[in-house]
């Protein structure tokens, strides 16, 4: 057994560490404040060779595997998660779903520029009514002279709605009970796209209501098989999972960070703060899950990488680090005391954004039921 990172892993996370600490550090605030989709970053990523870490290189990608794709989201996250769901939904739930189920034709004609990053994509699965019940779409799709009449809406989506988004993959009945998957470029015709959602955090990042009435896309922009719609969103989703887990490794790792420092930075009855056992305490705790959390990313992205089934391992990452993220931004926060409150500190972002690492890509309970399952239950 050999727990050491290869040098290309290595190399890859001080990369990324040194572009986050360089580039994202010095913007977070005032990205998240104005609400601001980072284009500038997006574009330097891509000339880094981000925004399509796993993609083969023959489309356009970097050719790596899935465990350094979960490295550079952790080290984003480190610093700002609107950046690192940007990269994430982009690749995971954007790109993933034509690599793996695409035909020839498909592939050519989205993979290069959605790895080269010049484009982004984006996976429209939930709706109002299905959310964790996602089987229960009601978007319709009917073949009509050669094409696909989409009609029917989706929400909370990621990536749909910037000045560079290519496409969205959306789940749709094809038939009753038959649900497929199905290409829509933006710019068609009755596809529209709501302003950008308010929310409690991800400001930066881009999330959108889509609606779709009488859209017509050619028989061609079908995803894979048909009726296979929703075996192949489970196995999306299963992906997507390592790389909101790996989210969750670094939200914490980086409010780790910040507690570490203020510790030893802020002095209360004539002492530093971290000179308090109580205090230490909560660093070691952290600093011990962290260590457990980032072990259970790596094990279910070696999983995936050996070919091995690696769903029940992504669920348990995706469980155990949502929570371990929430345990330590709060106890990050705790250690800031009131300042910790105030929007201008760093942990106040973290923490706003921490909360959806819980929901997004299956709640918390749905990874349960998902692990139940996979144990036998
Ligand atoms: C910022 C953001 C970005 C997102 N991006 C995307 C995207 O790009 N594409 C996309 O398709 N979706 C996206 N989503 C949607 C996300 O995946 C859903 O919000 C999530 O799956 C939960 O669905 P829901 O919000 O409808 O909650 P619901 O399913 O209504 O759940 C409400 C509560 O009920 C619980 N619950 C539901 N069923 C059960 C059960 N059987 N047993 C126990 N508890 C249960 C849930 O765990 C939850 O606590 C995004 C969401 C957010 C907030």
């Amino acid at each position: 057994m050999d727990l050491d990172l290869s040098q290309e892993h290595e190399l890859l996370r001080n990369t990324v560490r040194e572009f986050a600490a360089e580039r994202v550090a010095p913007v977070a605030v005032e990205l998240d404040r104005e609400s601001r989709f980072p284009y500038e970053l997006v574009a330097e990523m891509a000339e880094l060779g981000l925004m399509g870490i796993p993609i083969p290189e023959e489309y356009g990608g970097a050719g790596s595997d899935t465990l350094a794709y979960a490295i550079a989201i952790e080290e984003l996250t480190r610093i700002d998660s609107s950046v690192a769901i940007t990269v994430a939904a982009h690749t995971s739930l954007g790109t993933m779903p034509i690599l793996m189920f695409g035909n020839d034709e498909q592939k050519r004609e989205w993979l290069p520029q959605l790895a080269s990053g010049e484009k982004l994509a984006a996976f429209g699965l939930t709706e109002a009514d299905a959310g964790s019940d996602a089987g229960a779409t009601r978007t319709r799709a009917e073949q009509r002279d050669g094409q696909w009449i989409v009609n029917g809406s989706k929400i909370f989506i990621t990536n749909a709605g910037t000045d560079i988004s290519a496409c969205v993959t959306i789940t749709a009945l094809t038939a009753d009970d038959e649900v497929s998957n199905i290409i829509v470029p933006n710019g068609t015709p009755g596809y529209t796209i709501s302003p950008p959602m308010h929310k409690l955090g991800w400001h930066a990042s881009d999330t959108r209501e889509l609606s779709f009435k009488d859209v017509a896309v050619p028989d061609g922009n079908l995803l894979g098989e048909r009726g296979r719609g929703f075996v192949q969103f489970l196995e999306i989703l299963d992906g997507g999972r390592i790389s909101v887990a790996a989210m969750g490794v670094g939200l914490a790792q980086g409010a780790y960070d910040l507690a570490y420092a203020y510790a030893q930075e802020r002095k209360q009855f004539g002492k530093p703060i971290s000179s308090f056992q109580a205090v230490q305490f909560k660093l070691a705790d952290m600093a011990t899950e962290i260590q457990a959390g980032r072990a259970l990313v790596y094990r279910a992205a070696w999983l995936k990488d050996q070919g091995r089934p690696f769903a029940l391992a992504a669920a348990q990452a995706k469980l155990y680090t949502g929570e371990l993220s929430n345990r330590v931004v709060n106890a990050s926060l705790q250690m800031h005391g009131g300042y910790g409150f105030m929007e201008e500190s760093a942990i106040a972002r973290l923490y706003r954004d921490q909360k959806v690492l819980e929901i997004g890509e299956g709640t918390n309970e749905v990874q349960r039921m998902v692990i139940a399952k996979h144990l036998g239950l």
